[in-house]
């Protein structure tokens, strides 16, 4: 497939599967409109990359559903200053979307295989603006807090307390929280002061699950 049919594919995907379901901020239509996602799947996978659902990246996970990827990033409310952190990097590919509108990005990722081809893949495509690290997401990227904006795209069994000690005030964290690892319910959570934190539960969705510290117990080793 050439360039043009992806360029094409994209905007109508941006338009009709993202647009017209909800997602309105401009910032955010826009970076959808501009990162080529057939770039951060496998050579397998690149005719399926306009499709609105996940697919397999290795290592058991998944690239997320694009219009999931639009609804977290405006659910964010970011600006074009913010210095945002992201928890699952996989391949990278929310955190480019992320990339376009916000200063700087962060990303945490716990599959070492995962992170090395996120960050050359990035690196390749000119994200210099984003970070990858190798490691536990749960318990943040601390020597680069606190954050404007926090972003978890694995399901957690609960709000990793240490994701909130690294949120500037007015700072605002989303995450799908849920008590089954393959079922959550999306939260923000801003942070109004020192310990004043406010919830709101926005929309119900399926990640795979957050395995860490003050994550779900790893089954796979
Ligand atoms: N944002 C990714 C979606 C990746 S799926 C993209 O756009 O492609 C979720 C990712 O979270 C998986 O790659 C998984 O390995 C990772 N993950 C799960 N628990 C983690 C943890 N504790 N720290 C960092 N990454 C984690």
């Amino acid at each position: 497939m050439s360039n043009v049919d992806f360029d094409r594919q994209r905007n109508e995907l941006v338009e009709t599967g993202v647009c017209r379901l909800g997602v309105r901020d401009d910032a955010v239509l826009q970076a959808m409109r501009s990162v080529p996602r057939e770039e951060f799947v496998s050579e397998a996978m690149r005719e399926f990359a306009y499709r609105n659902a996940p697919l397999p990246i290795g290592s058991g996970q998944t690239i997320s559903q694009p219009l999931i990827v639009a609804y977290m990033a405006e659910a964010l409310e970011l600006t074009a200053t913010d210095r945002v952190l992201e928890i699952g990097a996989g391949s990278g590919y929310a955190a480019a979307v992320v990339s376009r509108i916000a200063k700087e990005v962060f990303t945490v990722e716990r599959h070492r295989e995962l992170a090395d081809a996120a960050r050359s893949r990035l690196e390749r495509l000119g994200y210099d603006n984003v970070h990858v690290l190798h490691a536990d997401g749960t318990l943040g990227w601390p020597e680069h807090a606190p954050f404007d904006a926090i972003v978890v795209s694995a399901g957690a069994p609960r709000v990793p307390p240490a994701l909130l000690q690294q949120l500037v005030i007015g700072g605002r964290l989303v995450i799908p929280v849920g008590d089954q690892q393959h079922c959550q319910k999306l939260i923000r959570v801003t942070r109004r002061g020192e310990d004043d934190f406010q919830h709101e539960q926005l929309t119900d969705v399926r990640f795979v699950p957050l395995v860490g510290e003050a994550g779900w117990e790893s089954t796979e080793e």
